[in-house]
């Protein structure tokens, strides 16, 4: 079901239900009211004969008879009747021979309405009302009067109608009035729907339009817009990765070929023939590392679905860094330093990978080394109450300004960078684990003077 069907019925359905509920209590009480009136009414007119009949001695029982049967004002049906103490008949407004009479001989209405000395009932449509007379819990006689309401029974009917038919015309004009509303509200998601099924993955540059800016579907629109961004520039990515990949791989293979096809153009001695198998052999080593290279790269990917975390001191993995780096490369210089002194173990404690972190602080010590002439890194521990930062500070080549954000996207390498062995995966891994830990990776260069990158973790 569309959207719109489904707000406009629940809004019908809900106006349905407060109007029925108000029509409901509004006929309710109005028939509370007619009945209660209606009884008073009796009972007045019942007491009105008895004090005819008891206090004024002119007025005969047939003479009251014949006033009863004769008065204009009469109500619809209406039968008195006045019974004794022994139940008898004392007075009775009609001939008793109708078969109304035996109803109010029933000896059980009589003697609840001497128990309770006021009794309403409903006999068919006749309204039926009992009291003692004279009005007190002595009262001799026991008077029961009933009639038929009539004119509020056909006022309730037209009542019932009006209700009825003002209901029917609440809801229709709800329906419709809820298929134009929620049309309205949900027009501006049918444009965008409109929009969303023009883009592609060439288009993505064409972004929704942003209404007001205010409401919610403004937000979901600027939403969106930003997720598109987002989507175009890992797309960028993607492209600019394929193409330096191509790139990287095209080299070495192209070298390979242009080996063996000098090696075939002559007949060579078994030296030359060396020659040629050891420069191949140097051409695939460096296709392997690629290969290998990219391999860790998607590896980073996999390994963010099922990363192990755990608290350990960010020192102490930096020092161990240096220690496996020093092992590998003996002509490294390495110094670490704190930015403070921690009071606490918490101070200088991060939640995540050890393995994965490892990689960060490794690929950024070595890279230092690596593009300096000095082979010198200089590493800086510090922290704060949210968060520890490590600075790798180097004084070497630095990196031109215009690059210093590319150098994170995978294959990329600066132009300055291109004689340092080197395949531009590092720094896109290190990224990639840093994001996972919620930390952010930053770098600061000047060209020919040193670069300082540093790593922010939060604690835990
Ligand atoms: P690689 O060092 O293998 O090329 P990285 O991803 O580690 O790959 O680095 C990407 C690029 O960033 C490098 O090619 C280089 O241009 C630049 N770079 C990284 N670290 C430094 C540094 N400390 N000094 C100068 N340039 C650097």
């Amino acid at each position: 079901m569309k959207i719109r069907t489904k707000i406009a019925l629940q809004f019908t359905l809900i106006i349905a239900l407060i109007l029925a509920t108000f029509s409901a209590s509004f006929y309710y009480i109005a028939e509370q009211n007619r009945k209660e009136e209606f009884y008073k009414n009796l009972l007045d007119r019942a007491l009105t004969r008895a004090d005819l009949l008891v206090k004024n001695q002119k007025i005969t029982k047939s003479l009251l008879k014949v006033i009863d049967k004769e008065t204009l004002s009469k109500l619809y049906s209406e039968k008195v009747l006045m019974f004794n103490a022994d139940n008898k008949i004392e007075y009775a407004s009609y001939d008793p021979d109708s078969s109304m009479i035996y109803y109010y001989y029933n000896a059980d209405l009589l003697k609840s309405v001497r128990q309770r000395q006021y009794v309403e009932t409903v006999n068919g449509n006749l309204l039926v009302v009992g009291a003692m007379y004279p009005q007190d819990t002595v009262g001799k006689y026991v008077l029961m009067a009933s009639a038929e309401d009539k004119f509020g029974n056909s006022q309730l009917s037209q009542l019932r109608e009006s209700l009825a038919y003002s209901f029917l015309f609440g809801v229709l004009i709800t329906t419709v009035l809820g298929f134009i509303f929620a049309g309205q509200s949900l027009k501006p998601i049918a444009g965008m729907n409109k929009e969303i099924s023009t883009i592609t993955a060439y288009s993505l540059r064409k972004p929704l339009n942003e209404g007001n800016g205010q409401d919610e579907i403004a937000q979901l629109a600027i939403n969106f817009n930003q997720m598109l961004n987002r989507l175009e520039q890992s797309f960028d990515l993607q492209r600019s990765f394929v193409s330096n990949a191509s790139h990287e791989l095209r080299t070495p293979l192209a070298g390979i070929k242009s080996e063996i096809q000098v090696a075939l153009e002559e007949e060579r001695t078994p030296d030359e023939y060396r020659k040629v198998l050891r420069t191949l052999l140097n051409d695939t080593q460096r296709l392997v590392e690629l290969t290998n290279s990219l391999l860790q790269l998607a590896q980073s990917e996999k390994k963010e679905r099922m990363i192990n975390f755990q608290e350990f001191r960010l020192d102490e993995l930096i020092f161990q860094t240096q220690e496996e780096l020093q092992e590998q490369h003996p002509n490294y210089q390495i110094y670490i330093d704190f930015d403070g002194i921690p009071d606490r173990e918490q101070d200088i404690t991060v939640s995540g990978n050890l393995v994965l972190l490892k990689t960060v602080f490794s690929n950024l010590i070595d890279n230092a080394c690596k593009y300096s002439s000095d082979k010198r890194a200089e590493v800086r521990i510090g922290f704060d109450k949210k968060t520890c930062s490590v600075r790798v500070i180097d004084k070497g080549i630095g990196i031109p300004e215009d690059e210093t954000q590319r150098i994170f996207e995978p294959l990329y390498r600066a132009k300055n960078a291109t004689s340092f062995r080197g395949y531009g995966i590092g720094l896109s891994i290190c990224r990639r684990i840093v994001d996972m830990h919620r930390g952010t990776i930053q770098v600061k260069s000047q060209l020919g003077l040193g670069s300082t990158f540093e790593v922010t973790l939060p604690h835990m």
